[in-house]
């Protein structure tokens, strides 16, 4: 067994049933076939990247649904998603005045932990969905039992809108004046805009000075975008992993980014195992309960050589119990001299369940942590690297707040998410509004 199989060993928490393991090893031996979805050369441009971020000198932002689903690859709700992510890295740019390291939690995002292995609905229990990778949404008995043949859909999936991605971003989506001017556009049309006519104005006359003084580079019209996805079907991701040959050394080739959910990162298990052996940057998800010492150890483990840009800790501690449980694990982890990007997540610390039964998160839950994240960083002389955040670009109802004010009433207009819900389009811009004055401040 080669260290990239070590994982096999280990207990693998959150795997499928799959109810055929020969149907498993079929699939993975045609993923192995395939061409990768990601060169080991784009893993290690996205790794010095995140080595400035680690320091200071960009602004990681990473978002996209909580699951993607096989049929949402479609053109329209793709080219939503990234400009919105596109959008707010602009006003980003502006207010932190470094470059935005742009990931989407996109082309991969396909499979998911629970926190129950069945769902019972009405006095019937079935499967619990785990993702497109692995069964299907609807509540029947033929689409919850995980299906193998999935793990090779998933990779077709992720080419389709990897491939869509990287189209839209060097094909004039990500042109600098026209995401500003879609930025115009909200502030402009929305009721909720209005509050930041300013800043869009100020953009305007930056991105107008530039131009007048002849400035024009190739930075203005694409932009390097980044995929990333939950490292947690380890079946799919070994078979996904390939030797680079410039180097000899192993990558996950299913996506740039990959990261450790919070309910598979276990010390002793086979996610960390799989991910310490291969080059890609790596996150890991830390939530309230996680210790310094436990923070210490995943460094030990995932980054011994202190690489810069391979280990990213996304934090997820709620709103209430950021500013308590933050400041140890950052201090005792710069006191150890190893340097991680941190960066925020706000969503998975703030979900609850409304009384009619949909799962929601509230607006100002999500900015309270973000504001305390910052703080903590502020008060501590550390840097607050990015942040993490589930989002779409279409005016789904998913979570409540933000300008519009929207209501546990409102839910069950245009409730969509397959799993956690996601900001909507104003909501996410709205947030990177309201961070750029907290930047400003
Ligand atoms: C997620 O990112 O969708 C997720 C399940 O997060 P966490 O591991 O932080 O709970
Ligand atoms: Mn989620």
């Amino acid at each position: 067994m080669n260290s990239l199989q070590a994982w096999r060993a280990l207990p693998a928490a959150q795997q499928p049933e799959w109810p055929d393991q020969s149907a498993v090893e079929a699939a993975a031996t045609e993923l192995r076939t395939f061409p990768p979805l990601v060169f080991a050369g784009e893993c290690d441009s996205l790794k010095a990247r995140i080595a400035d971020v680690a320091v200071g000198k960009a602004f990681f932002l990473q978002g996209g649904d909580c699951a993607e689903t096989f049929n949402g690859v479609g053109a329209d709700a793709l080219r939503n998603k990234l400009r919105t992510i596109l959008q707010m890295s602009v006003v980003l740019t502006y207010a932190g005045s470094v470059p935005v390291v742009k990931v989407g939690r996109i082309a991969g995002q396909y499979a998911k932990p629970r926190s129950k292995p069945t769902e019972v609905r009405e006095g019937v229990e079935l499967p619990a969905y785990r993702g497109d990778a692995v069964n299907g949404f609807a509540f029947t008995p033929e689409e919850r039992v995980p299906d193998p043949a999935r793990l090779v859909r998933m990779y077709h999936s992720s080419a389709a809108t990897l491939n869509l991605a990287r189209a839209f971003v060097i094909g004039g989506e990500a042109d600098l004046r026209q995401v500003h001017a879609w930025n115009t556009d909200f502030v402009r049309d929305s009721p909720v805009g209005e509050r930041y006519d300013r800043m869009a104005r100020d953009i305007d006359r930056a991105i107008a000075f530039m131009h007048a003084c002849g400035a024009d580079p190739a930075e203005f019209h694409s932009v390097d975008f980044y995929a990333s996805h939950e490292a947690l079907l380890l079946d799919y991701e070994e078979a996904m992993t390939r030797i680079d040959s410039r180097t000899g050394l192993p990558y996950d080739t299913s996506g740039h980014f990959l990261w450790v959910g919070e309910r598979t990162r276990q010390l002793d298990g086979a996610h960390l195992e799989f991910v310490r052996h291969v080059r890609n940057p790596i996150g890991v998800k830390l939530g309230p309960a996680t210790t310094a010492q436990d923070a210490l150890t995943l460094i030990e483990k995932l980054d011994p050589d202190r690489e810069p840009g391979r280990l990213t800790f996304i934090t997820r501690m709620g709103a209430k119990k950021i500013r308590d449980a933050l400041p140890e694990l950052v201090e005792k982890v710069t006191a150890s001299g190893a340097t991680v990007a941190w960066v925020c997540d706000p969503m998975h610390g703030n979900t609850f369940e409304t009384p009619s039964g949909y799962k929601t998160r509230r607006f100002d839950d999500v900015l309270e942590e973000v504001e305390g994240f910052f703080e903590v960083h502020r008060s501590l002389g550390t840097v607050p690297g990015g942040l993490h955040v589930e989002l779409t670009g279409d005016a789904v109802t998913e979570c409540v707040g933000g300008g519009h004010e929207l209501a546990e009433a409102d839910l069950v207009h245009r409730y969509e998410t397959v799993c956690d819900p996601r900001l909507n389009r104003e909501q996410s811009l709205e947030l990177a509004f309201l961070l750029a004055e907290m930047l400003h401040r």
